[in-house]
């Protein structure tokens, strides 16, 4: 019963977003935010951002278009104070006027990350209980989240398409298809502030225990869990996957 009801609920999400590629092709930035926030899902859409050196540019669009679009920032527990910083200078500057910042739960960091020293042995498990399960619980009650993923961000990005859907949600990358210059550009025009880190070489910045320095030249996300095979923290992926590694008991 219930496997047959989440499988319709996401079949009309499909449906949905076929109907949404087909009305926006080849639109981007503001040309896809606006009817988006306005339009195809008023009050049902939110912004998912880490505050991270890239995430200005996003933020200002969607502050344009309605500054009381719910914006979505995932604390951890293990960020860096500069983002968290940064991130209330960016809410000062751009008068976003609803940010909801969303934490693990305690009771599931007891069980699953008691002493906090999981991300030294299981980074997807950490990963699960620290971001992608408060993120579903947040993301319930809207219809669609906005992203700021770029293809030219690379590895697993490559091919990210501008309208997309995940679960039971439609996700909309309206900067998909824009190249790094595009958006220094866009930095420059708005004068919009850099995370205080990016210049010390923090090209692609998450939690503080698995980001590192980018070595000149290498891919900006090179930084993020360097050493291991993990590229993305899991809340860009099914979620039944996502949240596999935590096992019964959550
Ligand atoms: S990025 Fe590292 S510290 Fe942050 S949730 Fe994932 S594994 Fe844990």
């Amino acid at each position: 019963m219930q496997a047959t009801a989440i499988k319709a609920v996401h079949t009309e999400a499909d449906s949905r977003a076929a109907a949404l590629v087909a009305r926006y092709a080849g639109l981007d930035g503001m040309s896809v935010l606006e009817p988006m926030v306005h339009r195809e899902f008023p009050r049902r859409i939110g912004l998912v951002s880490s505050f991270g050196t890239e995430s200005a540019v996003l933020l200002a669009l969607v502050a344009e278009v309605d500054p009381s679009v719910p914006v979505i920032f995932l604390d951890t527990g293990k960020l860096f104070g500069e983002t968290r910083r940064y991130r209330d200078q960016l809410v000062t500057r751009l008068g976003l006027a609803e940010v909801r910042i969303i934490s693990p739960l305690p009771r599931d960091l007891a069980t699953v990350d008691p002493n906090g020293t999981l991300w030294q042995s299981n980074h997807d498990r950490c990963c699960a209980v620290r971001k992608v399960l408060p993120l579903a619980r947040a993301l319930s009650g809207f219809d669609a989240w906005i992203s700021g993923r770029k293809r030219f961000q690379g590895a697993g990005r490559s091919t990210v398409p501008t309208i997309e859907v995940e679960g039971e949600h439609i996700k909309i990358n309206p900067l998909a298809t824009w190249s790094k210059e595009r958006l220094d550009e866009e930095f420059a025009r708005r004068d919009l502030p850099r995370h205080p880190l990016e210049a010390d070489g923090f090209l692609s910045i998450g939690c503080m225990p698995c980001t590192a320095r980018v070595a000149p030249g290498a891919d900006s996300r090179s930084g993020r869990w360097a050493g291991s095979t993990k590229t993305e923290c899991g809340i860009h992926q099914p979620l039944d996957q996502a949240l596999a590694s935590l096992g019964e008991g959550i």
